[in-house]
């Protein structure tokens, strides 16, 4: 039986002159130890004078195999002490881009021997991801009848966007058709479903990008036009600008031909409950005045703990791109406040180099951190995967004492939907079909 095994060796520069340590330093377990024939393995060293003893401690309890190194400096200087020592198949060294290329899935043993990522399985190709909105989603809270409500409508919307992308359509066009039903959905804080201000309005927020050609359009504080993010594609695609805000943004999607309705459209009461409970709430804190202390970070509290924000992202059959957020914001929001969602680089951002981005969450501290924009940014910059800066950033807003989630997809079609709360509504659709919804946690 031929036992392969693969090494993996990091050099540090720091350790060359580190003191000479056993060479067992570190192992918990001998595979003198192991009946079972080894199939494959990975060992990680992170270098210093101790190398050689390592392998040699390695070699003579395999039993032989194919050895690779991957090391940062390329050098295969270990080949011919590990050829010396007789009890390798064969010895390679391969040279690693980055140090984080040793942790992640790009090689990996699979039948005993190491593979690289191209002649790897192919992973799950994600086309779409949405989400309806993080927060304090328990099951505990939820009827089966409601649930099922959630599921479906974020079903259809996946389904919607699918089909688009199969017909062939842009990423614009999946994610714009998406967005649109779930802004018709009630469920959503959005379009149809969006909250309360503190004056009893609904404002809304949306926008849209273009991975492509880095195009964005995004409209603020609408109140009357039924789809905000058809609204925030027209600024896109026909004014010169990115961002309309208010009765400017409604004049403008008046003008565009896009829907226009009484602003009594919004109005639902599991909102104005919200809403009504938010007002409640408030009033209690100024007869408390004197010994209240604000909850948030920010002297602002979280009045509406289940965000519904709707987002999504699509990569289409070309390789393009893009990313759509609509929001009714917070509930029991002042002063012509704007959130995330239609700030480029916050709430929403796509480029084809990187990653499409959508936000939910409290929307400060999505626009204080830049998240959507500096989840890209890690991916550029650091060469981060989709997974790793979605969980950096997650982790920045919660370390200021925000909550919320995001969803990414990258270029190719790796996707990731990190969230610091209870839930989010969320889904995915595979390059084949494939529909996954998920709501809490532990989903
Ligand atoms: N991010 C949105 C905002 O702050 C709220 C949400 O995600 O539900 O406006």
């Amino acid at each position: 039986m031929i036992i392969r095994f693969v090494t993996c060796l990091l050099l540090l520069c720091s350790c060359l002159h580190a003191q000479r340590r056993p060479a067992s330093a570190g192992i918990i377990g001998d595979t003198a130890d192991i009946q079972t024939p080894v199939k494959g393995g990975f060992v990680l060293m992170g270098g210093s004078t101790s190398v050689d003893d390592a392998f040699k401690w390695m070699l003579e309890r395999s039993g032989g195999g194919d050895v690779v190194i991957l090391r940062a400096t390329g050098t295969d200087a270990y080949n011919s002490y590990i050829d010396e020592l007789g009890k390798s198949n064969s010895i390679e060294t391969l040279k690693i881009d980055s140090r984080n290329m040793a942790n992640n899935d790009r090689w990996y043993v699979g039948n005993g021997r190491l593979v690289k990522s191209d002649n790897m399985l192919p992973k799950e190709k994600y086309v779409m991801v949405i989400h309806g909105g993080a927060g304090t989603i328990l099951k505990k809270n939820m009827t089966p009848e409601k649930e099922a409500a959630y599921r479906a409508a974020l079903k259809e919307a996946l389904t919607t966007g699918y089909q688009a992308i199969q017909a062939g359509k842009s990423s614009i066009d999946a994610v714009e058709a998406t967005i649109r039903v779930l802004e018709d959905c009630p469920l959503f804080n959005a379009g149809k479903g969006a909250v309360f201000t503190h004056d009893g309005r609904n404002e809304m927020d949306a926008a849209i990008m273009n991975g492509k050609t880095l195009e964005a359009g995004a409209v603020a504080g609408v109140t009357n036009i039924k789809n905000p993010i058809s609204a925030a594609r027209a600024v896109m695609e026909k004014s010169e600008h990115v961002m309309m805000t208010g009765p400017g943004a409604e004049q403008f999607a008046k003008d565009a031909g896009i829907e226009i309705v009484d602003p009594k459209y919004f109005w639902t009461k599991e909102r104005w409950d919200g809403l009504q409970q938010a007002l409640k709430e408030d009033s209690m804190k100024s007869k408390l005045d004197h010994s209240y202390q604000p909850a948030g970070k920010l002297g602002i509290e979280n009045h509406d703990n289940k965000f519904g924000t709707v987002g999504a992202v699509a990569l289409d059959k070309a390789g393009n791109l893009a990313a759509a957020t609509s929001t009714g914001g917070m509930t029991n929001k002042k002063y012509g406040r704007i959130g995330d969602s239609p700030i480029i680089g916050a709430g929403t951002y796509a480029n084809n180099k990187t990653v499409a981005v959508s936000c939910t969450g409290w929307g400060e501290f999505y626009i204080r951190n830049v998240v959507a924009y500096d989840l890209s940014a890690l991916i550029a910059y650091k060469g981060l995967s989709v997974e790793e800066a979605g969980k950096t950033v997650i982790a920045k807003v919660d370390a200021m004492g925000g909550d919320g989630g995001l969803i990414a997809l990258d270029k190719d079609g790796n996707a990731a939907l990190p969230f610091n709360t209870d839930g989010m509504y969320r889904g995915t659709v595979t390059a084949d079909g494939k529909i996954e919804i998920h709501i809490y946690k532990e989903d």
